[in-house]
């Protein structure tokens, strides 16, 4: 990609960066910022490393995104450049996914759900206000909240029933007795969706402890007013697993194990399934991971994704980091 000219929103896969600031403990423990954001586009890495001779020199990695987000830019800016127009884009009948991937403690969360300001709420105060339009009121929202864990899906918004997808006569793709509340404010959803995340932290039935160990995924979907089963447009929101818990890291632990390996298995899958779609491939690998088998109706046709890699600047982090780099880098 061109680094000198602005990407455009409309694009149907963008793929943007995003830098958290080092945090008060990184600070404290005077951890180095190895990630310098150049213009809009552009990130290098500075790697430290060491020769045999134990020499020690920096290897720099440059980067170009459709964007990248520095520091200091707050949730507001992040959305306009990346939900919004995915916002619109459902208004004109459209299935989106907004995606965060990134190593546990980047910032996927915070970006994508965090409680009133995450990426999730904004979308839905833009929602909410368009459908009080009149030529919009023919339209409803229905917000849904579940996780995929081991290949498995689970209701966020009702004591983690099990679920599964399938579709209906038109390729949609159904999460079969997902409970969906019809929200018009954005109060309504932070109760809902509260609700939704203590069942995901407390992991009730002892399935999963650990978010950073399943993906997360808020559906909003336009549906008419008059007839619940005329389906006008969607928005996925998706919090991944951590994208650390996908690499062998050699543990001992063999539901530890299981997991990464199921991680490892969807997030590739994912890759593959999002290049797939921007060569227009006939043949993405959809049924290799329940997370892409989900989003498969998002992903083919009338659709657009866009995916916000986070990373952590720490010099600690710097394997993670250019993990998730490279990542995205083969994404788009
Ligand atoms: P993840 O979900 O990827 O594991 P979190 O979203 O929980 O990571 O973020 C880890 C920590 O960093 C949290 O305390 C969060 O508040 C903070 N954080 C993340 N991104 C930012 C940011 N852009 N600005 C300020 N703080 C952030
Ligand atoms: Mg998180």
């Amino acid at each position: 990609p061109k680094s000198n000219a602005p990407s455009n929103l409309d694009d149907k896969i963008r793929v943007c960066v995003r830098k958290r600031p080092l945090s008060q403990k990184e600070l404290a423990g005077s951890q180095k910022d190895i990630a310098t954001v150049v213009g809009s586009r552009t990130i290098h890495i500075n790697e430290p490393k060491q020769k045999v001779d134990l020499t020690k020199y920096v290897e720099q990695h440059s980067f170009v995104f459709d964007d990248v987000f520095d520091s200091d830019a707050n949730n507001e800016k992040v959305y306009q450049r990346t939900a919004l127009p995915l916002v619109e884009y459902i208004f004109r009948g459209g299935k989106a996914t907004c995606f965060a991937y990134g190593q546990t403690g980047s910032g996927k969360t915070y970006t994508m759900l965090d409680g009133a300001h995450g990426l999730y709420a904004l979308a839905a105060r833009d929602i909410f206000a368009l459908l009080q339009q009149p030529d919009l009121s023919h339209l409803a929202a229905y917000i849904g909240f579940y996780e995929i864990y081991q290949g498995h899906l689970y209701d966020l918004l009702n004591k983690r029933k099990k679920l599964f997808a399938r579709e209906d006569g038109k390729k949609n793709v159904v999460i079969a007795g997902l409970q969906e509340y019809a929200i018009d404010n954005v109060e309504n959803l932070m109760q809902v969706f509260d609700y939704g995340n203590t069942i995901r932290s407390t992991g009730s039935t002892g399935a999963n402890e650990d978010s950073s160990r399943s993906h997360a995924i808020l559906q909003v979907v336009l549906k008419h007013k008059k007839n619940k089963k005329k389906f006008h447009g969607k928005l996925n929101f998706i919090d991944l697993a951590g994208s650390e818990r996908g690499a062998d890291r050699g543990d001992s632990d063999q539901k530890t194990r299981m997991e990464g390996a199921e991680i490892n298995k969807s997030l590739l899958a994912l890759k593959e399934c999002i290049r797939a779609l921007d060569q227009d491939k006939r043949h993405a690998p959809f049924r290799q991971s329940k997370l892409t088998q989900v989003l498969k109706d998002s992903f083919v046709g009338k659709s657009r994704t866009c995916m916000i890699a986070t990373i952590s600047p720490n010099q600690s982090n710097s394997e993670h980091t250019l993990n998730t780099l490279r990542y995205a880098d083969r994404v788009k």
